[in-house]
């Protein structure tokens, strides 16, 4: 049984694969607990990879589409995540994607590998208490996607990790954020720092910029 919060149907709205039509399979739960995630996460429905493969193929019923994109997300999908389940889902014509903070070991057979990896605050109530990068069990992915906090340089992240896909997102404030970092109310017009974003990849273009597109476009 796989413990799973939810299965959607919409496009990718982030990384190199922006604008491609995917099923979702949300895993709940995760190992870490960054302060800007707004990823609802906790509920959760036991399925066996029989029931996750029927209702994937419900929701992508395309006749004749050779490669239909499924993306494993979470949570930290990497805690569920095995070899049935993606033999299960190549069985069905799946392309099989990853979304994973990248602490976990990963089954072989996954075609596509996104890390976003993290880092930990020495002390998790503040917010300029010190970083250190999370230990990483994956060195060789497909694409690096981190978010930009302005905290520390993503660039620590190149000596750990190998991708053809180097990528950076703004960081949205939410409310947690903002009492963490002691800042009572953000004074731009906008709730993230897109700013600061372009301003670092202007100043380091091995980076590239990646929106959350779904977000813009208003899917989920
Ligand atoms: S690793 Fe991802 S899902 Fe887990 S707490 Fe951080 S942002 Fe949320």
């Amino acid at each position: 049984m796989y413990r799973v919060n939810e299965i959607f149907y919409t496009l990718q709205g982030e990384g190199a694969h922006s604008g491609i039509p995917a099923v979702f399979v949300r895993f709940s739960g995760c190992n870490l607990r960054c302060p800007w995630c707004d990823t609802d996460f906790a509920d959760h429905t036991d399925m066996t990879a029989e029931q996750i493969v029927a209702e994937a193929q419900a929701l992508y019923d395309i006749p004749n589409e050779r490669r239909k994109m499924l993306v494993l997300t979470g949570g930290e999908p990497g805690l569920q995540v095995d070899k049935p389940l993606l033999d299960a889902l190549h069985a069905a014509g799946f392309y099989i994607c990853i979304e994973t903070n990248g602490t976990r070991p990963l089954p072989e057979g996954i075609d596509w590998i996104t890390c976003s990896p993290k880092v930990e605050r020495l002390d998790t109530r503040l917010s300029h208490s010190g970083e250190v990068p999370t230990k990483l069990a994956l060195k060789r992915v497909n694409e690096v996607k981190v978010v930009y906090t302005g905290e520390y340089d993503p660039e620590i992240w190149r000596e750990q990790l190998q991708a053809e896909h180097w990528l950076l997102q703004p960081l949205r404030f939410t409310g947690e954020w903002l009492m963490q970092s002691g800042i009572d109310e953000w004074q731009d017009d906008r709730n993230d720092n897109l700013d600061d974003t372009v301003r670092y990849i202007l100043t380091h273009p091995f980076w590239r910029l990646s929106v959350q597109l779904h977000k813009i476009v208003g899917l989920r």
